[in-house]
C-alpha cells in the first residue's frame, strides 16, 4: 500500500527509525494539547455553549447569540478581554489590514520591531505602492530589525523616547524569512520594557500559525490587540474561512467599527451557519495543531539525518507550526513540495508548479491539496523561488497523514 502511494520500503523503514527517536518530544507535544483543550472545554461551559448557538441568522445579523457566544469562547481560550471572530474576515491579511485601519489615523507613526512584515502586507502598509494602502492616507511607517533573531531592546526603546510611535506591530512566525519565529518569553520581555516608555502605544502582535504551540498568548504578556487566521491553528481545519482579532474591548470594538462600518460595529454581521464550525474546530484545534506539531518535528529529524539544513531542530523549542527546510537548490525544494501534493486527499494529481502569485514578490511554489482552499493547518508546504530555497512546511490534520506527506515528498526527492 506504501507503494501504491510512492513511497518507497527504504523510506518507509528510514521514517520508522525516525520515529523512535521522537517519542519524548511527541509526549511534550502531547501535554501541550490536554492543557489546550483543558482550556477550550472550560471555555464551553463557562458560556454553556449548546445547540442554540449553532443557529444562524442571516441579513443584517443583528442579535446573533451564536456569533456573540463564540466571540466570548475565543476570548476567554485566548486569555484576551474580548474578540471579535467573523467569517466576514477573508484571510488572516484582512483582519490585520482591518486592526491597522482601525487604530492608525493621518500623520500617525506605525513601528514594526520585528524586521520587514509579511510580504501580503507590504501593499497594506504602503512599502510597496498601492493607491488604497496605509501611506496613502498619510499613515508614517518606520521598521527596526531584529538582531540575532531577538528584538533590539536598546534601539526600539531609544526610538520611542525620540518619536511618539501610535501603534507597534510585531509579527511572531518568520513568514517567508530566514530568522527564527519569535517565542512568547521574548514578547514578554520587550512588551513589559515598551510599556514602561511608551504606555499609550498600541502593541499588536500577528500570532499567525503561534496559537496553541506555547502555553501563553500575547494578550497575556501584554499585548493590547493580536490577529489570526481560522484556516490556520485556531480553525482547527473545521472552520472554512474567517480569521480574529482579540485583545482590550476598547480595541475589539474599533475594530467591529471598521470591518463594518462606523455606528454599526460589532452589532452586524450575520454568521450564515458558520458558528457551529468555528467551535467545532476550536474544539479540535489543540488536537490539529499538536499533529502538525509532531509533522513537523518528524521532517525536521529526517530531512536532518538526509543532510539537509533545518531549522527548527527537532529538539528545539517552537513558536509556531512552520518547519524550515534549506534545500539550498531549486530541483529539491521543487519537488518535494511536489511530493507533498502527491500525498493530499485532495488534488493529489495536481503538479505544482513556482507562479507569480498576488502579494508576494518573488515566483513562490505553494504544495496544497486541502478541502478548504489556501488552509495551512491542512499539510502544506511552499517557498519563494530564491536561494537558499528554504521550504515552509506547516499543518497536518492528523500525524497519520502528515507523516504519509513527508514519506511521499522524501520518495519523491530520492527518486529525481
Ligand atoms: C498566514 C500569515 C498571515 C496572513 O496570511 P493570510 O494568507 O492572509 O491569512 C500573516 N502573517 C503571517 C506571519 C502569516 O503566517
Amino acid at each position: 500500500m506504501y507503494q501504491e502511494l510512492g513511497i518507497s520500503k527504504e523510506t518507509v523503514e528510514f521514517i520508522q527509525k525516525c520515529e523512535q527517536k521522537l517519542e519524548k518530544s511527541f509526549k511534550k507535544i502531547d501535554e501541550q494539547a490536554d492543557l489546550n483543550s483543558l482550556k477550550v472545554l472550560n471555555a464551553f461551559h463557562k458560556y454553556q455553549i449548546s445547540e442554540v448557538h449553532f443557529n444562524m441568522t442571516t441579513g443584517y445579523g443583528y442579535g446573533d447569540l451564536g456569533r456573540d457566544t463564540t466571540e466570548k469562547v475565543f476570548a476567554e481560550v485566548l486569555g484576551a478581554e474580548d474578540a471579535l471572530v467573523r467569517g466576514q474576515f477573508i484571510s488572516g491579511t484582512h483582519a490585520l489590514t482591518v486592526a491597522f485601519f482601525s487604530y492608525l489615523r493621518p500623520g500617525d507613526l506605525l513601528l514594526s520591531i520585528s524586521g520587514t512584515p509579511y510580504d501580503t502586507l507590504h501593499e497594506v502598509i504602503g512599502i510597496k505602492e498601492n493607491t488604497s494602502s496605509l501611506k496613502s492616507f498619510g499613515v508614517l511607517y518606520d521598521e527596526i530589525d531584529l538582531v540575532n533573531d531577538d528584538f533590539d531592546d536598546e534601539k526600539i526603546l531609544s526610538y520611542l523616547k525620540k518619536k511618539k510611535v501610535k501603534m507597534i506591530e510585531i509579527q511572531r512566525s518568520k513568514g517567508y524569512s530566514t530568522r527564527k519565529s519569535l517565542s512568547i518569553s521574548k514578547l514578554d520581555r520587550i512588551i513589559s520594557k515598551i510599556k514602561k516608555v511608551s504606555p499609550s502605544t498600541i502593541i499588536m502582535v500577528d500570532n499567525c500559525y503561534c496559537e496553541f504551540v506555547e502555553e501563553k498568548t500575547p494578550t497575556e504578556v501584554g499585548a493590547d490587540v493580536m490577529v489570526g487566521s481560522l484556516i490556520k491553528n485556531l480553525g482547527g481545519g473545521i472552520a472554512p474561512n474567517g480569521a480574529y482579532i482579540a485583545g482590550r474591548k476598547d480595541l475589539i470594538d474599533l475594530a467591529g467599527e471598521r470591518l463594518t462600518c462606523p455606528g454599526e460595529g460589532r452589532e452586524v454581521g450575520p454568521s450564515l451557519g458558520i458558528t457551529k464550525q468555528f467551535l467545532q474546530g476550536l474544539f479540535f484545534a489543540p488536537s490539529v495543531v499538536a499533529s502538525s506539531l509532531k509533522t513537523a518535528v518528524l521532517a525536521s529529524y529526517a530531512m536532518e539525518e538526509l543532510g539537509y539544513q533545518v531549522e527548527p531542530r527537532w529538539d528545539e523549542e517552537r513558536v509556531d507550526i512552520v518547519q524550515n527546510i534549506i534545500f539550498g537548490n531549486k530541483e529539491d525544494l521543487i519537488s518535494y513540495c511536489q511530493g507533498i501534493q502527491m500525498a493530499s486527499p485532495v488534488d493529489s494529481n495536481a503538479v505544482p508548479e513556482p507562479w507569480d502569485m498576488p502579494g508576494y514578490e518573488d515566483q513562490v511554489i505553494m504544495a496544497a491539496g486541502a478541502f478548504t482552499q489556501g488552509s495551512s493547518i491542512e499539510l502544506s508546504c511552499d517557498g519563494p523561488i530564491r536561494p537558499p530555497y528554504i521550504a515552509y512546511m506547516q499543518g497536518g490534520l492528523t500525524y497519520s497523514y502528515g507523516r504519509l506527506g513527508v514519506m511521499r515528498a522524501i520518495s519523491q526527492i530520492k527518486k529525481k
